[in-house]
């Protein structure tokens, strides 16, 4: 089935843009329900793992009859009046344009954000898609940039890099290799252990130094999972790019705010949102940076 999707595909690249346009732009709508929801999943189960763990038996024992919260339900409703969002005003971008941005009940604005999130899903995994071709990989690359943006934006958001989506990212990289997909297994396994171990080593020497977290596990996880995809020669190139994306971000928001209120040097900047765009670009891009690298050290 798949052999001949991809067969077709060859035959007629457009086709295969197509889908995987289309279907990122759907995947992009669900994201933002993953980044929404799973957050606050995790908070849950957090609370109620820390009850269950500190009562006694006998009140752990009670338990309360709860609405099920989770990536299906409750249904999507309009936060401000409760409406029901029905199917049609669930297309992805389409929807925002046709309800002209507004709840089709209580006209109260629908954030920007939710088609921006879903137009950028399939911008992005359509580029993946092209820069491998009509393949096998471009779909596994697409899956990679699904975990990612939901990486991305939960950290941005709660600075937070589940375990749930960090952990079978880096499986999946590990596997992969075994197929040597992207990269061959012993490049996978090297960049998996060294990307954690790299990010464990700053952390610890931070810590030390400063008594502060610079970062947390996730960021660790998260590298680890990139340098399964990119093997450990993508390691420094991803930590390079992420670093300086992050201090051009870092010193634009210090900026903002030093313009508008009093800035805040202490607060926590979230790190997966520039380690994971850093480990996309590295992963379609690792030969022509290295390379061009090289001949920069030559001339
Ligand atoms: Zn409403």
């Amino acid at each position: 089935m798949l052999d001949a999707v991809i067969q077709v595909s060859i035959e007629l690249p457009a086709f295969f843009y197509a889908i995987v346009f289309i279907t990122s732009l759907m995947v992009g709508s669900f994201l933002n329900v993953v980044i929404y929801r799973l957050p606050i999943m995790m908070e849950n189960s957090w609370k109620e793992e820390y009850k269950n763990y500190f009562s006694t038996k006998e009140s752990a024992v009670e338990n309360d009859v709860k609405q099920p919260f989770n990536l299906v339900l409750p249904h999507s409703t309009c936060p401000c009046c409760g409406h029901r969002i029905r199917a049609w005003e669930n297309i992805p971008v389409i929807s925002y344009l046709v309800l002209g941005g507004k709840c089709s009940q209580c006209k109260s604005k629908i954030s920007i954000r939710y088609p921006a999130v879903e137009l950028f899903t399939a911008l992005v995994c359509t580029l993946a898609a092209w820069h491998y071709g009509p393949s096998v990989t471009a779909l596994w690359s697409v899956l990679v940039c699904y975990i990612l943006i939901a990486l991305i934006f939960i950290d941005a958001d709660k600075m937070l890099l589940p375990d749930q989506l960090t952990l079978p990212l880096l499986w999946l990289g590990l596997l992969l290799s075994t197929q040597s997909i992207f990269v061959d297994m012993f490049d996978a396994i090297i960049g998996a252990a060294a990307g954690y171990l790299s990010l464990w080593s700053v952390y610890w020497l931070f810590k030390l130094a400063t008594g502060k977290e610079g970062m947390g596990y996730g960021d660790f996880k998260l590298l680890a999972a990139l340098g399964a995809f990119t093997g450990w020669q993508g390691l420094p190139i991803i930590i390079l790019l992420s670093s300086l994306v992050g201090a051009i971000v870092g010193i634009l928001l210090l900026r903002l705010k030093s313009d508008s209120d009093e800035a805040n040097t202490s607060q926590p900047m979230p790190f997966g949102p520039y380690i994971a765009v850093a480990g996309f670009i590295t992963l379609l891009y690792k030969e022509p940076i290295i390379s061009a690298y090289i001949s920069w050290v030559i001339d």
